[in-house]
């Protein structure tokens, strides 16, 4: 900010600090702090918040303390999405969640329950089509000081986020009868083709394993193989295959040290990154982005887990990781490895787990041991 700028907001400062958002995170003095006793807009970053439903809350808060224990400053936006939302402003996903996420093209997001069988569309699937973030990114990593089957696990699951048999379209023929429409296009197909080839590119990725069931869907599936097929041409660098999506079950619960890169449509994906979550110890550890061109909201793979909420019990970890994911694409990697590092010493110590890692700490707890390791 320049001074000719803050001494024009020194001049006006009453107005501008009646609108600053309640949670702005500041927590070291400086030049508008000094000037007008409160921060004005030196925060870099301005963030979408959704803390989500069931556990939501509990993990999204853990990460933010987090994230500020280690130095990042941001202006949170938060919203309530789901039933909430519906009570209270008759859309589970307001329209002003949708305007400040284009705004602001970052958000961190916590689960939102769907109901089961009736009720309304998941906001989650609204909210990823609603603003075209066409690629689910989740990383599949053994962390060191989480107990699991496998160790050196090391892939990318990357999921096509907007079509599919996520298309919501279902009608009953007949009664008794109904029909889910499976959509696969062209163009999502290239289109998450091409993230993946270039996300695999960036991060020096060997292999792509497209996922599939061409052996009986020929067209939809056929379609999609033919499309990664084709793009994936483009990267002579990159080795690609493919696998059947039976296959590739058995395949990765014998292996999973053979996989690289996963792509695969919305269903598939969906599933197999809760499979790919059980190699690594749990689906409190599996962190996740939804990726569009110019938007990105962050958001770990597990849902509300109801059976858990409110209790204080939910692992933070997923959440923390997905934050960190945040971070890079912030360009705050400094901060990024500070919190990653921190989170992996405090795993390896072994000391403060929460229940599904085998030890009995609360969301707190682990948190607080977390912030503890920062250095
Ligand atoms: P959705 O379909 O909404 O993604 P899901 O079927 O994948 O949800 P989750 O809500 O993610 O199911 O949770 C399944 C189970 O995994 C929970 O009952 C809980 O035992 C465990 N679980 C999920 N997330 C966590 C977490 N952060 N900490 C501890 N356990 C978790």
């Amino acid at each position: 900010m320049s001074i000719w700028r803050m001494m024009a907001l020194a001049a006006s400062a009453e107005p501008i600090r009646a609108s600053l958002p309640l949670n702005v995170d500041c927590s070291l003095p400086c030049p508008c702090c000094i000037i007008l006793g409160a921060c004005v807009d030196l925060m870099k970053h301005k963030i979408t918040l959704i803390p989500g439903d069931g556990i939501g809350p509990e993990v999204t808060g853990a990460a933010i303390s987090v994230l500020r224990a280690a130095g990042f400053q941001a202006e949170w936006d938060s919203f309530v999405v789901g039933a909430e939302a519906l009570t209270k402003y008759g859309d589970p996903l307001p329209r002003d969640l949708i305007d400040s996420i284009r705004r602001n093209k970052v958000a961190l997001k916590g689960p939102v329950i769907t109901p089961v069988g009736t009720g309304f569309v998941s906001s989650n699937v609204r909210l990823r089509k609603e603003l075209d973030l066409f690629a689910n990114l989740r990383p599949v990593k053994s962390l060191a000081g989480v107990k699991s089957r496998y160790e050196n696990v090391d892939l990318i699951v990357v999921r096509e986020n907007t079509e599919d048999l996520y298309s919501g379209l279902e009608h009953e023929v007949v009664p008794g009868v109904v029909e889910s429409l499976k959509i696969i296009t062209d163009r999502a197909s290239r289109r998450i083709a091409r993230f993946a080839c270039e996300h695999a590119r960036q991060e020096g990725r060997k292999k792509i394993t497209a996922i599939h069931k061409a052996n009986i869907m020929k067209m939809s599936d056929g379609l999609f193989l033919r499309c990664f097929r084709e793009v994936a041409s483009e990267y002579p660098e990159i080795e690609a295959n493919d696998l059947i999506v039976d296959n590739a079950c058995m395949q990765l619960v014998i292996d999973p040290t053979q996989f690289d890169v996963l792509l695969l449509e919305n269903l598939y994906g969906d599933i197999v990154s809760d499979l790919g979550a059980g190699l690594i110890g749990g689906l409190g550890v599996a962190p996740g982005a939804n990726i569009g061109e110019e938007l990105a909201v962050f958001e770990a793979v597990h849902g509300a887990a109801p059976s858990i909420a409110g209790r204080g019990i939910a692992n933070p970890t997923a959440m923390i990781q997905t934050a960190v994911l945040m971070l890079k694409h912030l360009g705050e990697r400094d901060i990024a490895l500070k919190v990653q590092s921190a989170l992996e010493r405090q795993l390896v110590s072994g000391k403060v787990l929460t229940r599904d890692l085998g030890g009995q700490a609360t969301t707190s707890e682990f948190t607080n041991a977390v912030i503890s390791s920062l250095t």
